[in-house]
């Protein structure tokens, strides 16, 4: 299409149960790019502004699912889809849920879809409500489940968020979506032990900041790393800094905390599997700190 050309091409209709915070945000998206949407909301009156703007408004989820073929989900939880679509058809219908839960739990809905005559594919939403339809904010969503529905369907699902498939496994979206969010949550409680240190000091919070922001971003470089030597099954592989001298220093991060008042409990389960992995005599000392990871297997 040259630069200037009007996009005259048919847009597949999508049907959208959801109009919650990330459900709205995904409306706006695909009524924006002119998709023809038709909307469900178990409260009423939050799919009334989106009827304003040309979607067309269901009365009953199963009303919204009878619609159009491409059905997309996104409701609270998985309850709240056994909930809605417990009396809905779902024959022929193309499912792509994006409501965030366990692998095991999208596992079990693919199953559950297949026995109602639908296709289905799952997603993880790499997003906050603000980025969706804003390419540069860079929002994505993982699916996975069948490669070849997720291809027919990959232009329309590309408008609120990019799309990544991750694997014909239902569960793998979710899998990638917790591991990230995990990770996530793992900075969020360095950074809040962090604070509370400079706070125990009258450190402002927003001096601190940038300094933290730029060493944060400089230790991502030790993702790429880990992937290596998990690959590669050697921890000693470009060790930067090993675990000897990492877990020697120990006891100077448990004491800073004890002297400023700090409580150390979000520090102190990881230094407690540091030293295990060290072993009572120092055998795995020469490894990154990757041996970890083989110490969470259950
Ligand atoms: P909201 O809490 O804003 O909205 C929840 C939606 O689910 C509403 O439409 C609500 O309907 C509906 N709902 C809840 N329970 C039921 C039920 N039993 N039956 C029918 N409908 C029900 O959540 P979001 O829109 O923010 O999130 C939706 C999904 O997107 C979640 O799985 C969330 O984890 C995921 N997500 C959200 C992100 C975010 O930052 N918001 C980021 C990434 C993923 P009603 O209006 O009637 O209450």
């Amino acid at each position: 299409m040259t630069e200037n050309a009007v996009d005259t091409a048919p847009k597949t209709p999508v049907t959208l149960l959801g109009l919650g915070a990330m459900g709205a945000a995904l409306a706006d998206a695909w009524l924006a790019a002119g998709h023809p949407l038709t909307v469900w909301n178990r409260t009423a009156a939050r799919a009334e502004p989106f009827a304003d703007r040309g979607a067309a408004v269901a009365g009953t989820a199963a009303g919204a699912v009878a619609a159009n073929r491409l059905v997309v989900v996104c409701l609270l939880d998985d309850a709240s889809v056994e909930e809605a679509l417990a009396g809905a058809d779902l024959t022929g219908r193309d499912v792509v849920n994006l409501v965030t839960g366990t692998p095991g739990q999208a596992r079990a809905r693919a199953a559950w879809a297949a026995e109602r005559g639908a296709r289905y594919l799952d997603g993880g939403i790499m997003a906050v409500p603000p980025m969706i339809g804003i390419p540069a904010a860079g929002p994505y969503v993982f699916y996975s489940g069948s490669s070849e529905l997720f291809e027919e369907h990959r232009a329309t699902l590309a408008v609120p968020a990019g799309t990544s498939w991750v694997g014909e496994d239902p569960g793998f979206a979710a899998l990638h979506d917790v591991a990230l969010l995990s990770a996530m949550y793992g900075m969020f409680a360095g950074v809040a032990h962090a604070f509370a240190l400079a706070r125990s000091a009258s450190v402002a919070p927003g001096s601190l900041a940038p300094a933290l922001t730029s060493w944060l971003t400089a230790m991502t470089r030790s993702v790429a790393t880990t992937a290596e030597q998990l690959e590669a099954g050697d921890y000693t592989v470009g060790v930067v800094s090993n675990l000897a001298m990492q877990t020697a220093g120990v006891p100077t991060f448990l004491r800073t905390a004890e002297e400023q008042g700090v409580s150390p409990e979000l520090l102190t389960p990881y230094f407690g599997l540091m030293e295990r992995r060290l072993g009572e005599d120092g055998r795995n000392g020469a490894e990154d700190l990757t041996g970890v990871i083989d110490l969470l297997r259950q």
